[in-house]
C-alpha cells in the first residue's frame, strides 16, 4: 500500500469502520493504530496535518519531570515508557539531549528536593535502555559542580549558584516531520487521510432517547465541495477544538478541555552557540523556561496561560515579554540580556487539558500550569449518543499510547465484530526509519554521501536525510533525473526536490504547508519573500498554479506572516 499522502477525496464515499476527526498527533496515531490493526479508516483534518497544537511544542519527547511536583506519577511513568518507544521507532528524528536543572541557593524547590525529583524521574524510567543502541542509551543523572556547570552553560547567573543536576530526555528534532512520518505509516496501512477538509457536522439518526451517529459531514476547503462520510464509529481527536466539533450534540455530552496557551521564542544562541545542553531554569519568580540549543539557535519557552474557548490563538507582546523576563533573570550579567530584537520567530499553541471538573484523582488543580497532562477517552453512549468517542488531554509523547487505548476500546465496543489484525505499535518503526532501535548515524552519513555525490550541497544533504529518513532516495531519484532540483531554494539551505516531494508525496497544498511543516525553513527563522516565491515556483506546475496564482499565494502568505510578526512586536504603551 502506498504511503503517499495524496488527498484521496474520491475515496470518502466508501464506508469506513472509523472516521477520525483531527490530524494532530493524537488523530494521526489513532489512524495509524486503527488501520494497522485492520480497520478501514478515514482521517479528516480541516487545515494541515500537525498545524494545530502538535507543531507548537517544546520539541521534547519527555517524561515531564515537573509533573512529579503534582504527584502525577502515572503520567510521568507512561511518558517515560513512550519516550523509549518513540526514540527506538524513529532514531533519525529523535536525539538524546542532556538537560541541566540548575540549583541556586534561593531555588524552590530546594536543591535536595530537586535532586530527589531527578532521582525519582530516573527510577521511573527503569526500562529506558532496553534494546537501545549506544547513541540512545540514557545515562544515570549526575550532579555538576558550580564550575563544571558554568563551563558547560556559561550564560547562567553564577551568583548563589550551587551547581546543577544533569539528566537526559529526548529531543523531537522536527515534530512536524515525525508527525508526518506517522501519517504516512497510517496511509501505508490503508488509512485515507485528507487535509484541508473540515468536519462541519454529524450524520445522525434518532432512536428513542439515543442519538445514533452514522458518520460525518465534511467540506473540502480547497474546492468548497461537501461530502458525507459513512462510518461505524467516529473518534473526535480535535485537540483544543473538541467542543467546537461536537456542536449541538456536545450540549448533552458535557465534555470539553481546559485550554492553556503556550508560546516559545527562537533567538540568537545563548552562550554564543557552544552550549550543547538544554537548561530547565526556574527563576525566582517561580516561572520556568526551557532553553534548548536547536538548529544553532536558542528555542525558549513555554508560557502557560489559561484561555477561553473564543480567545484568539495569537502570540502577544506580553507572552514574549514574560519569556524574556524569565530567562534574563536567570542569566549571568556578562551575557547580553535578550530583547525583542533577538527574537526571530515565535510559536503558539493551545494545550487541550483534561477539564479540572473531570479530574477524578489527586491531580485536581485550579491552574493550567499544574493541570494533569493525562488523557481521557469519553464514550458518549453513556450520555445517549452512540458510535462517538472524544479524546481529551494527553501529550505529544503519549499520543501512541492514547491511540492504543482508543483502538482497544473500539474493538471492545462498536467494532467487536471486526476481525483484528495483529500489530505491535510499540515496536513498529515510523515511516522513513532506517532501522528500528539502531543508531541512525551511520545510515545518515551514508545517505548524505549519496546525495552529495549526486550534486546536493553538504548542508542540504544533512537536512534531507534527517528530515526524510529513507525517503532521501526519492530526493536522490529526483535530482538524478533533473539536476536543477538539487538547487537550493533562495534564502534557505533546502532544495527544490524537497518541494516536489512535499506536494506529490506529503500532501502539502499551501505555501505554509510546504515551508512550515515539510521543509524546516519555516521553523528555523524568519522566511523572506524570495523564499516564498522560490517555493511557489517549484510547486506551481504540480499544483497547477498559474503566474497569477503564484503572485496571489506569495502575497497572501507574506501578509499572513507579517500580521503574526507585527502582533507580538507591537508593544502596548
Ligand atoms: C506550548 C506547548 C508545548 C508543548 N510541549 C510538549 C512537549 O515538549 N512534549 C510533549 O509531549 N507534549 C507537548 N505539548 C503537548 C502536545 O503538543 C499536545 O498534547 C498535542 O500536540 C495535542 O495533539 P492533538 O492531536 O490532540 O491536538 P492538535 O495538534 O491541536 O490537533 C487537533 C487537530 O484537529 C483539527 N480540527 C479542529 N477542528 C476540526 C474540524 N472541524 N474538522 C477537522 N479537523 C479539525 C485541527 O486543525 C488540529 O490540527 C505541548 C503543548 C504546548 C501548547
Amino acid at each position: 500500500m502506498s504511503t503517499a499522502l495524496r488527498r484521496p477525496v474520491d475515496r470518502l464515499s466508501e464506508p469506513f469502520d472509523v472516521v477520525v476527526i483531527g490530524g494532530g498527533i493524537t488523530g494521526v496515531c489513532v489512524a495509524r493504530e486503527a488501520a494497522s490493526r485492520g480497520l478501514r479508516v478515514a482521517l479528516i483534518e480541516r487545515s494541515d496535518f500537525g498545524s494545530g497544537t502538535s507543531s507548537a511544542t517544546t520539541k521534547f519527547i519527555h517524561g515531564g519531570i515537573r509533573y512529579l511536583e503534582q504527584y502525577d506519577v502515572a503520567v510521568v511513568r507512561e511518558s517515560l515508557r513512550e519516550r523509549r518507544i518513540l526514540a527506538l521507532g524513529a532514531p533519525h528524528l529523535v536525539e538524546q539531549t542532556q538537560f541541566i536543572m540548575p540549583a541556586w541557593r534561593w531555588s524552590k524547590p530546594a536543591t535536595p528536593l530537586i535532586g530527589a525529583g531527578v532521582a525519582l524521574y530516573h527510577t521511573l524510567s527503569f526500562d529506558r535502555n532496553r534494546s537501545a543502541p549506544p547513541s540512545l542509551r540514557i545515562p544515570t543523572p549526575r550532579w555538576l559542580s558550580r564550575n563544571d556547570l558554568l563551563g558547560r552553560v556559561p550564560w547562567l547567573d553564577p551568583e548563589f549558584l550551587q551547581g546543577g543536576f544533569a539528566y537526559h530526555d529526548t529531543l523531537n528534532v522536527h515534530p512536524e516531520r515525525l508527525l508526518l512520518a506517522y501519517a504516512r505509516s497510517a496511509a501505508g496501512a490503508g488509512a485515507v487521510l485528507v487535509n484541508h477538509c473540515e468536519v462541519t457536522g454529524f450524520d445522525t439518526e434518532i432512536d428513542g432517547d439515543v442519538v445514533i451517529v452514522k458518520g460525518v459531514d465534511v467540506v473540502d476547503r480547497l474546492d468548497g465541495r461537501p461530502h458525507r462520510i459513512r462510518a461505524s464509529v467516529v473518534v473526535n481527536a480535535a485537540g483544543p477544538w473538541i467542543e467546537a466539533v461536537l456542536g449541538p450534540i456536545g450540549r448533552r455530552l458535557g465534555v470539553g478541555v481546559d485550554r492553556s496557551k503556550g508560546v516559545h521564542v527562537l533567538t540568537r544562541p545563548l552562550g554564543g552557540g557552544e552550549v550543547k545542553d538544554a537548561v530547565f531554569a526556574r527563576a525566582r519568580s517561580g516561572r520556568h523556561v526551557i532553553v534548548s540549543p536547536w538548529m544553532g539557535k536558542s528555542f525558549i519557552g513555554p508560557t502557560d496561560t489559561p484561555m477561553q474557548i473564543d480567545d484568539p490563538v495569537t502570540c502577544d507582546p506580553e507572552d514574549v515579554e514574560q519569556i524574556l523576563e524569565t530567562v534574563n533573570s536567570t542569566m549571568s550579567p556578562v551575557e547580553r540580556a535578550l530583547t525583542f530584537d533577538d527574537v526571530e520567530l515565535t510559536t503558539v499553541g493551545v494545550r487541550p487539558l483534561i477539564k479540572v471538573d473531570d479530574a477524578t484523582d489527586a491531580v485536581r488543580s485550579a491552574d493550567t500550569y499544574s493541570a494533569s497532562r493525562r488523557h481521557e477517552l469519553y464514550h458518549h453512549l453513556e450520555r445517549g449518543v452512540a458510535n462517538l468517542w472524544t479524546i481529551a488531554g494527553g501529550k505529544w509523547t503519549t499520543a501512541r499510547a492514547t491511540a492504543e487505548d482508543m483502538v482497544d476500546e473500539l474493538f471492545v465496543h462498536e467494532l467487536s465484530h471486526v476481525k483484528e489484525r495483529s500489530f505491535g505499535s510499540r515496536t513498529a518503526p515510523a515511516h522513513g526509519t532506517f532501522a528500528w532501535a539502531e543508531d541512525a548515524e551511520p545510515f545518515l552519513v551514508e545517505a548524505s554521501n549519496e546525495l552529495i555525490a549526486a550534486g546536493v550541497a553538504e548542508k542540504a544533504a544533512e537536512i534531507v536525510v534527517r528530515a526524510h529518513g529513507t525517503d532521501y532516495r526519492r530526493i536522490l531519484d529526483l535530482v538524478t533525473i533533473d539536476q536543477r532540483l538539487a538547487a537550493p531554494l533562495d534564502g534557505t539551505d533546502e532544495i527544490a526536490a524537497q518541494v516536489i516531494v512535499a506536494v506529490v508525496d506529503e500532501g502539502a497544498r499551501t505555501l505554509a504547508d510546504v515551508i512550515d511543516r515539510r521543509l524546516i525553513a519555516g521553523t528555523t527563522g524568519r522566511v523572506e519573500e524570495r523564499t516564498l516565491r522560490a517555493v511557489a515556483r517549484v510547486a506551481a506546475p504540480v499544483l497547477g498554479w498559474s503566474d497569477e496564482t503564484i503572485d496571489a499565494e506569495v502575497d497572501r502568505e507574506r501578509r499572513r506572516r507579517e500580521v503574526i510578526d507585527a502582533h507580538w512586536r507591537t508593544r502596548r504603551p
